[in-house]
């Protein structure tokens, strides 16, 4: 979808009216064609708008807003002057690592601020003088009350995964942190859905924003293909192997309801598939960036996960998706699934449904409004040969009902 040859200079970039500087880092980072969130949200707002974008991370969001942030600043070595709220630690860390590789050859300083490390190098850093902070809430509102994290500067003020973070619980901590930016500021916000709480939120503390929605164009959740698979529970694990190796996949993420199911999937998986490591929000922080940079480099390629951490996980190329338990929130499908296909690659995405899991399955297709088909397994059993008055035959035979009644319901209404 975007050209991956870098040009003499990135054409589409140029007009977009940025500094040399930032072509120059554009250039060497090899973007040399905006995306569609990038072209529509850039130039609004380097125009000083408050911009409210609805965008799935593998859409180039993080650049959407950091290239105009790294070109408004004024100056260095006051007071930080952008603050950028996110989710999850792992996505902060993502935006710093994205936003460096923008501000190369700038003298710009940036710094992450999340809990599950010592406070003392984040404390250093503020000390040192840093023109972008990137955290998350909680650990931003501690750095305010220890009057270690000074806001008299900031001006621009980002609210990534926005809807996310209302998800988890952050309302009261953003509002918080929202009150104590000095006006006039800049917000940006960026969601994957506009929720009406998303737009409360828009309403209450954004100034005339305007709004840029692309996600119907989005190529990301286009370019996967998407099967669900009918599984015995006690079947699912043989089901995952028997994929695993069958596909080979480059890199996979298998997402699990809980932690101790992400746990104890690995461990099973151990010894049986090679490089299979979990990663959830009980591990230490060192191995957790320990276990993404294998999986960064290729020496892990199965990565058990739970939701909440894997959906801040920025590979590009994952190839596989295994919803090996189904979500509990049909939009967690939405947001596993969009970490393959990203930036227009491929990637194929498998849902395993129990027999008793007709309900959730048919509210995801509504969801994603299409039906999805299931996939042929050859060579494998995915039920155990029983009697064809075994309870389970029943609740399969249910399943199916429940998904051909409420197609047809869809078609009704549809
Ligand atoms: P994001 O949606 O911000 O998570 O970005 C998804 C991936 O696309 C990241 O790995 C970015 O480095 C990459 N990316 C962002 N913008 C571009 C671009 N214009 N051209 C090529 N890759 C990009």
């Amino acid at each position: 979808m975007f050209p991956s040859a870098v040009e003499d200079a990135p054409p589409g970039f140029h007009s977009l009216g940025l500094s040399r500087s930032m072509l120059q880092a554009l250039k060497s980072i090899g973007y040399a064609h905006p995306s569609p969130i990038q072209a529509a949200f850039i130039p609004e707002a380097l125009d000083g708008n408050d911009v409210l974008g609805q965008a799935k991370t593998g859409t180039g969001k993080t650049a959407a807003f950091a290239i105009p942030l790294i070109e408004m600043l004024e100056g260095r070595g006051k007071g930080p002057q952008a603050l950028i709220l996110a989710p999850t630690r792992e996505l902060v860390q993502q935006i710093v690592v994205e936003m460096k590789k923008l501000a190369h050859g700038q003298d710009v300083a940036i710094c992450g601020i999340y809990g599950g490390e010592a406070i003392e190098r984040q404390l250093r850093a503020l000390h040192h003088g840093v023109d972008i902070i990137v955290g998350t809430p909680g650990r931003v509102i501690d750095h305010m009350e220890r009057k270690t994290l000074v806001m008299t500067d900031i001006f621009h003020v980002v609210l990534d995964e926005a809807d996310r973070m209302l998800d988890q619980g952050f309302r009261p901590d953003i509002e918080r942190i929202l009150r104590k930016v000095p006006n006039p500021h800049q917000t940006l916000l960026l969601s994957a859905t506009i929720s009406p709480e998303v737009r409360k939120l828009a309403e209450r503390y954004m100034f005339e924003a305007v709004e840029v929605n692309l996600s119907r164009d989005e190529p990301s959740v286009e370019s996967i293909a998407q099967y669900y698979v009918t599984v015995d529970h006690d079947r699912k694990i043989d089901l995952l192997v028997h994929l695993l190796r069958r596909d080979k996949p480059r890199q996979c993420i298998v997402f699990t309801r809980t932690k101790r199911g992400a746990d104890k999937l690995a461990l099973r998986l151990r010894g049986v598939v090679p490089g299979v490591a979990t990663i959830h929000g009980d591990l230490p922080q060192n191995a957790r960036n320990r276990v993404m940079q294998g999986f960064r480099d290729g020496s892990i390629p199965v990565l058990v996960a739970t939701d909440v951490v894997g959906r801040g996980i920025d590979v590009n190329d994952i190839s596989h998706i295994v919803n090996f338990d189904i979500p509990d929130d049909p939009e967690n499908y939405l947001h596993r699934i969009g970490r393959t296909g990203r930036m227009g690659k491929d990637g194929v995405a498998y849902l395993f449904v129990c027999p008793d899991q007709g309900e959730p399955l048919t509210s995801i297709e509504n969801l994603i409004n299409k039906t999805l088909p299931p996939l042929k397994l050859e060579d494998f059993e995915a039920h155990r040969r029983r009697a064809k008055t075994d309870s389970s035959f029943r609740m399969l035979y249910s399943t199916a009902e429940t998904r051909s009644t409420s197609q047809a319901a869809l078609r009704q209404f549809g």
